[in-house]
């Protein structure tokens, strides 16, 4: 059995924080690991501000949702689960990623969670486990699936080698040259060739 590992955003997706950002015009949230690499840090500044904004979730979800699916994206999916199981592993958060999951139709997605309190703004946030994008993959392959997986990120990067076969698609140069081993792919159809091509070689 065969298994296709997606990342979210940046794949399917617009990245939701820097898109966030500039569809509320609050650019202190397009900041980024590599702005802050401290992850507890930012992610408390980021729910701060979103609190200083009176931005509770039915808000944040509004502005997601209307950010929709990459252009594609969804046809690309549903063909794609026609040949696979195809499971979506992200650090995103579920109240963030559901508005556009729902334009997806619903495919299955890992990732972690978030936490409001009765005023229905965000006040932490909860990661399942470390790395879980790769630990995912190692916990397929001991239930015996061969795993490709497909990103476009640094942090796609552990579960692409900890894959049968991993995908990069339209990832940056400083990915592309950190990483010569993995297949650069820059559109949908160039993906699905190379998710082909590794099905028949895993
Ligand atoms: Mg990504």
């Amino acid at each position: 059995m065969q298994l296709v590992c997606l990342d979210l955003e940046g794949v399917l997706v617009p990245e939701i924080w820097i898109e966030f950002a500039e569809r509320t015009g609050i650019s202190e949230l397009s900041r980024t690991t590599r702005d802050e690499p401290d992850y507890d840090v930012l992610m408390k500044y980021r729910l701060d501000l979103l609190k200083q904004h009176r931005l509770g979730l039915p808000d944040i979800q509004k502005v997601i949702a209307a950010m929709g699916p990459m252009k594609g994206a969804k046809e690309f999916l549903d063909a794609l689960r026609r040949d696979f199981q195809v499971i979506i592993l992200s650090d995103t958060y579920y109240e963030f990623a559901m508005p556009l999951m729902a334009q997806l139709g619903m495919p299955a997605l890992f990732c972690h969670k978030l936490e409001t309190n009765g005023a229905g703004f965000l006040v932490n946030y909860h990661l399942r486990m470390p790395n879980q994008k790769m630990e995912s993959v190692k916990r397929f392959k001991e239930l015996q699936f061969k795993v490709i997986a497909a990103g476009d990120s640094y942090n796609d990067t552990a579960m692409l080698a900890e894959a049968h076969a991993g995908i990069l698609f339209h990832p940056p140069q400083n990915v592309i040259d950190a990483f010569p081993q993995f297949p650069v792919t820059l559109n949908y159809a160039e993906l699905r060739a190379a998710i082909d091509q590794a099905s028949l070689k895993i």
